[in-house]
C-alpha cells in the first residue's frame, strides 16, 4: 500500500490519517520539506487556509509542495481545495495553483456556515459535511466534475489531483478516499 503524507500544520489532519490507516496506507504527518521525498501522495486537510498559508511560508514549504504536486497526486479537502486552486477570491490569496479552479472562500453566506447534506455520486449518494466551505466558481476545461451541489462543483479532479469542498474524512463512507487511492 502507498505512503500518503498528511499535511499537519493546522486543521483536521488526524481524521485523514485515521481514514488512510484504516484503508491500509501508511500516513505520516508532513511538517517540513524533508518529509516529502518518501511519499507517494499527499493530503491537504480542511482547516483555515490563511493560517496554513502563513505556516507554509514560515516553513519554506510552499515551493516544495508546488514541486511535489507537479509530480505526485494531492487530495485537498475544503481549505486544501483552496490551496490547490489557481485563483482564490474573497479575499484574493496566494495558493499552490495546481488545479485550474477559481474558488470563493466562505461562500455559503453567514447563516449557513456549516451543514450536513447528501450529494449525488456514482454508485449512490454521499453524505457531505460542509464547514465554512468554499464554492468552486469556475472549473477549467481540464477539470472533471465528479459531484455538484446547488449547481456548483463540490468534488473535482484534474490530472492526478482530487479536491472536495466538503469533508469526506468526517463521515463513514470511504469512497472518496478510495477514489484517491485508485489514482496513485
Ligand atoms: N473557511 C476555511 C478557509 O477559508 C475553510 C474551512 C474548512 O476547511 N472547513 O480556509
Amino acid at each position: 500500500m502507498p505512503t500518503i503524507g498528511v499535511l499537519a500544520l493546522q486543521g483536521d489532519f488526524e481524521a485523514h490519517q485515521r481514514v488512510l490507516q484504516e484503508l491500509g496506507c501508511s500516513a505520516p504527518q508532513v511538517r517540513a520539506a524533508k518529509d516529502l521525498p518518501q511519499l507517494d501522495a499527499l493530503v491537504i486537510p480542511g482547516g483555515e487556509s490563511t493560517t496554513m498559508l502563513k505556516l507554509l511560508r514560515l516553513e519554506d514549504l510552499l515551493e516544495p509542495l508546488r514541486q511535489f504536486g507537479l509530480a505526485k497526486p494531492i487530495f485537498g479537502t475544503c481549505a486544501g481545495t483552496i490551496l490547490l486552486a489557481s485563483e482564490v477570491t474573497r479575499p484574493e490569496q496566494e495558493s499552490l495553483a495546481l488545479m485550474d479552479l477559481t474558488v470563493e472562500r466562505n461562500a455559503y453566506g453567514r447563516q449557513v456556515h456549516s451543514q450536513v447534506t447528501r450529494i449525488p455520486y456514482e454508485g449512490g449518494e454521499l453524505e457531505a459535511v460542509f464547514i465554512r466551505a468554499p464554492v468552486i466558481r469556475r472549473a477549467g476545461p481540464g477539470v472533471q466534475v465528479l459531484s455538484e451541489f446547488q449547481g456548483t462543483p463540490v468534488l473535482v479532479s484534474e490530472g492526478r489531483h482530487l479536491a472536495a469542498t466538503f469533508h469526506p474524512e468526517l463521515t463513514a463512507d470511504r469512497r472518496v478516499h478510495r477514489l484517491f487511492l485508485d489514482r496513485i
